[in-house]
């Protein structure tokens, strides 16, 4: 896909962080939006934020944890147009703790977010892309954490894995109705994700969560900087996307040196000391 020029795109978790900055950058490079979070306050802020552009959005509701809240959403916007041109199933949220202090309450609630989240967002929109025979792409995001799995985030990188996994089943299975499939991995990027994570044992003690959202806005590498990446990815349709240095990094060490990356995940991250 070589312009965005009066794209249909649809974006979940578009009402904060990496969803909103790619919602802003796919509006600023001439798309229409369709702008989908849990929070529809915050995704009638993002609309507002792309209508100011001068460009067109819509802001929906929408819990991507639940088949029949996605469906609805995609009959809506059927209702309207064909098909989507791009679909971005972003929606996530994170959790951390040591494996025996997670619940399975944790487990069922990421996983239905993460990952179902993506498969409900392919299930409603691909088979109109597919039907209407113009090709398109889908984005998923996934996650450094799809690279190296740290031992603080069993449930995190178990959904991002299957997400990443996902995604590679799904572009050779699409590639065939011109439908590119991208897995995004954006590294330590500075939203709201980890002031808003599920945290439990050791890491949900309030000195430690503190310290872990303040390395991460210390870091400081932006949404908005990702998203600029996402677009050129989409353009190159190009298969598993590391975004920042950190993500690049675990990427190649993790085929460079496996055996490292094992011995190195044992110790305590150097930040949460
Ligand atoms: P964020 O918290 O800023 O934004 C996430 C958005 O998703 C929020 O607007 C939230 O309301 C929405 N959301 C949460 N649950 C939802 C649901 N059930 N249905 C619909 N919307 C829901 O976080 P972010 O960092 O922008 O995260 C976006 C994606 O990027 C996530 O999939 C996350 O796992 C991934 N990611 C983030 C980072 C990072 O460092 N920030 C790194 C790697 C991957």
């Amino acid at each position: 896909m070589k312009t965005f020029r009066d794209k249909e795109v649809l974006v979940t978790g578009a009402g904060s962080g990496i969803g909103r900055e790619t919602a802003l950058a796919f509006a600023r490079a001439g798309a229409r939006l369709w702008v989908a979070d849990i929070n529809l306050a915050q995704a009638e802020d993002t609309a507002t934020q792309i209508r100011a552009l001068g460009a067109t959005a819509r802001p929906l509701h929408c819990d991507v944890a639940d088949n029949n809240s996605v469906q609805a959403m995609a009959d809506a916007v059927h209702a309207e147009i064909p098909a989507l041109d791009i679909l971005m199933n972003n929606a996530g949220i994170g959790s951390a703790g040591r494996f025996l202090d997670t619940s399975l309450d944790t487990w069922r609630r990421v996983m239905d977010i993460n990952l179902m989240g993506v498969v409900h967002g392919c299930h409603a929109f691909l088979p109109n892309m597919v039907a209407r025979g113009q090709g398109g792409h889908v984005i998923n995001t996934a996650s450094a954490a799809a690279f190296i799995a740290a031992p603080d985030m069993p449930i995190y990188a178990a959904s991002k894995f299957a997400v990443q996994g996902f995604t590679e089943s799904l572009r050779g299975d699409m590639a065939t109705h011109g439908i590119g499939v991208t897995a995004i991995c954006p590294g330590i990027i500075n939203t709201a994700i980890v002031a808003n994570s599920i945290m439990e044992g050791k890491m949900g003690e309030g000195a430690r969560h503190d310290k872990v959202v303040q390395f991460y806005q210390k870091r400081n590498y932006t949404p908005a900087q990702v998203a600029k990446v996402i677009l050129r990815a989409v353009q190159r349709n190009v298969a598993v996307q590391p975004v920042s240095p950190e993500a690049w990094g675990m990427y190649f060490a993790k085929r460079i040196a496996p055996g490292l990356v094992s011995r190195l995940s044992e110790k305590e991250l150097p930040f949460l000391k």
